[in-house]
């Protein structure tokens, strides 16, 4: 989001009345036109070096909502899943279960079964989890329902159904394609919580533990209807390179697969998400392209058409595309630090109030009617309305002096914000309006469409009970 284009939505936002003292106190807006320009950029990284099918499957846990889901669909591109509640998002937003993967570490029977039955791509993370999908498919057989082999949506080779491994001597194959979580123990990036590529991590095979390569080998060999490979490495701080070793050591492993079974088994690599956002600045770097060239350079061969390809990226889709607004409702100075106590806090900002260090935002200052406050920079806080004092989304930031009125705004938060709210203090999840120039509009105007409605007093009770309020009597 360009600055222009953000200070023209703060204004029409606060013109239009979204936020205000008898209308909400804290909102967010999505850009759908950098949502968009996201995905076209994402595409056409790819298409650059490859002619390979690729399914670029959003990682629904970094913007769950169904319209965001929607506006990417229309885009061309699909889901990736972890959980029952992401898996119906994805489906309510009209995704087809040929572009939806799923990749929850702890599916349950009736997960797996579901996404079997639907024809939704499985990558399982484990050897007990690999042995019930075994079961499932068995008892398929053994009840006459095998399966046809390959994608359900009869679209032939797409990355989004690749596949198919009809042997005469096949045993029954799953409607979904069906791969393995591989972990390359490649190492850490910035953010111990988000590195998923560490010796001890908890996602996937470790390849590099004694006899998981062999184990790994064999478990393909021994199931023809096991196509794909999947890796993901980890999320924002790891570096581009340490991103494509681990697609490296993954493809390497498919290769020797291929070369012991003799025929291309695996057909799909599901090189995970995890492109970094820059959070100190409106720079979109790196970008998709970026890391396709990265790709290009260490793992030869991965663009060769050999492969069709998953991706899942999440954050670098719509970080950048989203922010926080909200009211200050007082302006305050305490042991001398001027205090800004706004609505925006822990509820939609979660791992900056409770990691600053790893997740500091930007806040760009806003006067009652939406436009940028200038003035000297004045060391303030920037509080939020939880009942705890670390609640701040800054603390000692440099910035405009804040007033009562005020509005604050929180940047480059479209992904895992305030999309992943957190129900501290009984806070109400914030209403969500995406924002386009308005149609035939003069320049700078803009119109918003409801994407989430804010949450109801009727619906916060409800959540916490309300339906069984003598339970403990
Ligand atoms: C979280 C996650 C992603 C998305 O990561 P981003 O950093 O948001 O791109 C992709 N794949 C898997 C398996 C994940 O857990």
């Amino acid at each position: 989001m360009t600055p222009d284009r953000r200070d023209q939505a703060v204004r029409a936002a606060m013109a239009q009345g979204l936020l205000g003292p008898d209308a909400e106190p804290v909102i967010a807006l999505v850009d759908i036109a950098g949502i968009r320009a996201g995905a076209a950029s994402l595409r056409a990284a790819f298409e650059q070096v490859t002619d390979a099918p690729v399914l670029h499957a959003f990682a629904v846990k970094a913007a769950p909502l169904v319209g965001v889901l929607r506006l990417l669909g229309s885009e061309g591109l699909g889901a990736e899943v972890a959980s029952p509640g992401e898996l119906a998002l994805a489906r309510a937003a009209g995704i087809p279960a040929s572009r939806i993967v799923l990749d929850s570490p702890a599916k349950t029977p009736g997960e797996l079964r579901t996404a079997l039955d639907l024809g939704i791509a499985v990558n399982t993370d484990n050897a007990q989890e690999l042995d019930r999908i075994d079961a499932m498919i068995g008892a398929a057989g053994e009840g006459g329902a095998a399966r046809a082999p390959g994608g359900s949506d009869g679209s032939g080779r797409s990355a989004g159904a690749a596949g198919g491994s009809a042997g005469a001597a096949a045993p029954p194959s799953p409607a979904s394609t069906l791969g393995l979580r591989v972990n390359a123990q490649i190492g850490a990036g910035a953010i111990g919580a988000l590195s998923t590529a560490t010796a001890t991590s908890k996602f996937g095979v470790g390849l590099r533990d004694e006899g998981a390569r062999e184990w790994i080998v064999r478990a393909f060999l021994d199931r023809p209807w096991l196509t794909r490979l999947h890796t993901h490495s980890g999320s924002q701080g790891l570096p581009l390179e340490l991103m494509a070793a681990g697609v490296r050591t993954v493809y390497e492993l498919a290769e020797e697969i291929n070369a012991a079974a003799g025929r291309q088994q695996v057909d799909t690599l599901d090189i995970g998400g995890g492109l970094p956002v820059d959070f100190t600045s409106d720079e979109e770097t790196p970008g998709f392209a970026d890391y396709t060239r990265v790709l290009e350079r260490e793992v030869p061969g991965l663009f060769d058409g050999r492969y069709g390809l998953v991706t899942e990226f999440g954050r670098a889709l719509t970080a950048k595309h989203g922010l926080v607004l909200a009211r200050v409702e007082y302006a305050k100075r305490t042991g001398n630090r001027p205090i800004a106590l706004t609505h925006a806090g822990v509820q939609v900002a979660t791992r900056t109030v409770y990691a600053p260090g790893a997740w500091p935002v930007r806040i760009a200052a806003y006067d009652a009617d939406g436009r940028p406050r200038t003035g000297p920079d004045v060391v303030q806080d920037i509080a939020g309305p939880a009942c705890f004092a670390g609640d701040l989304l800054a603390e000692a930031r440099g910035l405009p002096l804040l007033e009562q009125g005020d509005v604050v705004a929180a940047l480059d938060t479209g992904a895992y914000y305030f999309t992943s709210h957190y129900a501290y203090n009984s806070l109400v999840r914030p209403a969500v309006y995406g924002f386009r120039a308005a149609a035939g509009g003069r320049d700078g105007d803009v119109e918003f469409s409801l994407v989430r409605d804010s949450q109801t007093m009727e619906e916060i009770v409800a959540e916490s009970g309300g339906a069984h309020p003598d339970a403990l009597l």
